[in-house]
């Protein structure tokens, strides 16, 4: 079966973030568990972090369907010393809430090579930062998102995640989440080409490290590049290829997450995606 939920509002605590998925008929949730904009956080309450999991409890959501996200601040791939060394300390320290939490992914963009060291050069960097990080920290599996390809970020072409794999030494703990607008706007024609381009995947990166699914339309077209999300059936991938992958079995058992715009829409978006099933 699908588990299926949005990225919530973790506004007014960590713990109100199932209460919220719950609250859209969410089996399986995303959220930050700090604020995603800045730097440092206070660390989490005892008392946050006990409710998180009570309330988790309460609405049956599992530890393996919960995706956190990390901060759009850390650029793990950076080409300079200081932008590396500040972005894998607050990796760690988002790795660290996970653990506290009692959570088993976490959920990042690769990073950008901000036209300063070639793409293979700044893949190399996200993997030494991920065996890093692993390193110090234990039961979180590291999860690497495709990205549109917008400006100078990596990881947009699906060779790209398996370079990174390839270079991290516990491979029980790294793991890929596809964006489907981003996999789309990257140039992969999932419209009109839904199997070859999964095969592709597969024969790339491999659906044994597929660990997630962020579940998007998209406002701008093949191939742009640009990352601009969309409500279900709204954007240009059109709801053909919601309904098949709702059928397609590769992408149960795991977090399955709407990034949509409208979260006024996210519970009617929910119960359409379960009408294809
Ligand atoms: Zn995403
Ligand atoms: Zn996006």
């Amino acid at each position: 079966m699908k588990f299926i939920g949005a990225h919530v509002s973790a506004g007014g605590g960590v713990e109100l973030a199932p209460v919220n998925a719950h609250g859209i008929g969410a089996n399986a949730f995303a959220l930050f568990t700090k604020n995603q904009r800045q730097w440092v956080a206070k660390p989490l309450m005892q008392e946050s972090i006990a409710l998180f999991k009570e309330n988790c409890r309460k609405y049956a959501l599992e530890a393996r369907y919960i995706l956190p996200h990390d901060s759009y601040l850390i650029n793990l791939g950076h080409p300079e010393e200081e932008g590396l060394e500040k972005s894998r300390a607050a990796f760690l320290d988002e790795m660290r809430r996970c653990e506290e939490l009692g959570l088993e992914l976490l959920n990042f963009h690769p990073g950008s090579h901000l036209n300063k060291i070639s793409v293979e050069a700044c893949l190399d960097r996200v993997a030494e930062s991920i065996n890093i990080t692993l390193g110090k920290t234990q039961g979180v599996t590291a999860v690497i998102e495709n990205t549109a390809g917008q400006g100078s970020n990596v990881g947009n072409e699906f060779w790209q995640l398996k370079h990174i794999i390839d270079r991290v030494e516990d491979k029980s703990r790294v793991g890929v989440c596809l964006d489907t607008c981003h996999t789309y706007t990257a140039g992969y024609d999932i419209v009109n080409e839904y199997d070859k381009v999964f095969d592709e995947f597969d024969k790339t990166v491999g659906f044994g490290f597929l660990r997630a699914i962020h579940l998007n339309d998209s406002k701008k077209a093949l191939g742009s590049r640009v990352d601009r999300h969309d409500s279900i059936g709204k954007g240009l991938i059109g709801l053909d290829f919601f309904k098949r992958f709702m059928k397609d079995e590769r992408f149960n058992d795991m977090p399955v997450i709407l990034e949509t715009p409208d979260e006024t829409l996210w519970a009617e978006e929910i119960s359409t995606l379960r009408s294809f099933e």
